[in-house]
């Protein structure tokens, strides 16, 4: 009820809701009394939690921000979306997000933008920006995002919030609907690192839907005991010391690494000279993976289909016309020219092998040192519309949060203080593989 009368008087405004499941979360939570009276109740009985329109649950509609899977219902749970029921978690709706995820602002959804809870017409940060200002606003206690590019960590960082970006291959993507398939993670936002850890526990793990996801045994991540008392922290040189920080982001990043070295860790610069990699690889692996993913959606199977096409080619062209955006559409192009047969080893083969490069680099570095910290974005969330008419300038605000991505390593965004305007800062600390116990148990001693 808590959480329904915040939605009641806020959503209108924050647009982080696009279904809301009034009644049937009530019912739900009637249940879930019960089953605490017996005793006999599930690990996240009573948690309400809110999930990005791009995960499938059974009977509910989800159109990933878009017009194209207008009036689709999901006839299955995706794997996360199960596990948070099986362990009586209460889901309260859907939420607004980017098209497929494509964006870093929440301004490029079908259902218009998200506005952060926080300053005056602020951007929530994307592509989970329903699923950060819906938690940053007591909408719902904890969220669902999904992460390919930094979608969890960079609304989490623009809210105050944490963001976890499991591993890639940590949570199943069963019932995720694709933007880029080797980046997509789902990964919690919260207010506090404790419920990202209980529900990563959930969500985790095996699972033969897909073929992905790794078995590796999940860990009790919700203990939050560093192994040790001293870690070896690396920042990147390039992204603290750059001239195109926001000065109080700088001066937030640099006082926590201040504050790290009074509490006894060992904090080093190095320097990594592919950052300037980091986002072309990104982007042409991603717009590659997304053109090929989203082919499906042909008006023919899903959703929406344009009226009045007398042929079938007539008819792919208008529907796939009229329903994406101008981002989606700019993407599926970029993506299908850089996978088309003249310039397939130009841009597609040499991100590829970009990409080993990146990764072996990072490896090589968290060989040395267990985590890698650099400012989650190097701004805080500006004001709505201010990006939109400039893609580079939009895709600039990914440059520190695309690296785990590319890479598949894990990574956190825990609050850090907040700008001369309080607007929050946001800190992003990356580990090696599988190694969330020791990433979580980290960030929630240093918070
Ligand atoms: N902003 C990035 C993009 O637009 C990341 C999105 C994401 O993680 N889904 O691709």
């Amino acid at each position: 009820e808590f959480y329904l009368k915040n939605i009641d008087e806020k959503n209108l405004k924050l647009n982080a809701f696009v279904s809301v499941y009034a009644e049937e979360s009530l019912q739900k939570a009637d249940e879930v009394d019960l089953k605490i009276k017996s005793g006999n109740y599930g690990k996240l009985a009573g948690m309400v939690l809110g999930i990005k329109d791009l995960l499938c649950y059974k009977d509910h509609p989800v159109s990933a921000g878009s017009k194209i899977l207008d009036g689709f219902e999901a006839q299955f749970n995706g794997t996360a979306v199960q596990r948070v029921l099986d362990e009586d978690a209460i889901i309260i709706g859907r939420q607004n997000c980017d098209e497929f995820g494509m964006g870093s602002t929440n301004e490029n959804s079908n259902f218009g933008p998200v506005l952060n809870a926080v300053g005056d017409h602020r951007v929530a940060g994307g592509s989970s920006g329903g699923s950060a200002v819906a938690v940053q606003a007591d909408m719902c206690l904890a969220s669902l995002g999904t992460d390919t590019g930094g979608s969890v960590r960079m609304p989490a960082g623009f809210c105050g919030l944490v963001g976890l970006k499991p591993t890639y291959s940590r949570v199943s993507r069963w019932g995720l609907i694709a933007y880029a398939s080797s980046f997509d993670c789902i990964g919690p936002i919260t207010k506090s690192v404790e419920d990202s850890a209980i529900l990563l526990e959930v969500i985790a793990g095996s699972d033969e839907q897909d073929s992905t996801v790794s078995t590796k045994e999940v860990e009790a991540y919700s203990e939050l005991v560093p192994e040790k008392k001293s870690y070896k922290i690396a920042y990147l040189r390039e992204a603290v010391e750059s001239e195109g920080l926001q000065p109080e982001v700088k001066a937030a990043t640099i006082a926590k690494l201040d504050f790290l070295k009074s509490q006894g860790h060992t904090v080093e610069a190095v320097d990594f000279p592919l950052i300037k990699h980091f986002l072309p690889t990104y982007y042409i692996l991603t717009t590659a993976e997304s053109s090929s993913n989203l082919s499906r959606f042909d008006g023919v199977k899903y959703g929406f289909r344009a009226a009045n096409s007398k042929e079938l080619i007539t008819m792919y062209k208008k529907t796939r016309s009229e329903a994406f955006r101008n981002e989606t559409r700019r993407r599926i192009m970029l993506g299908t020219f850089v996978l088309s047969a003249s310039y397939y080893d130009a841009y597609y083969t040499k991100a590829q092998k970009v990409r080993r490069l990146v990764k072996e680099y990072t490896d090589s570095l968290l060989e040395n040192y267990d985590f890698l910290v650099c400012p989650t974005t190097p701004t805080t969330a500006y004001k709505i519309g201010e990006k939109t008419a400039d893609p580079i300038q939009m895709y600039l605000g990914d440059l520190f949060t695309v690296q785990a991505n590319v890479v598949g390593l894990p990574a956190i965004s825990i609050p850090n203080g907040e700008d001369n305007e309080g607007m929050p800062i946001g800190f992003q600390i990356m580990a090696g593989a599988f190694q969330e116990k020791e990433l979580l148990a980290f960030s929630n001693a240093i918070l």
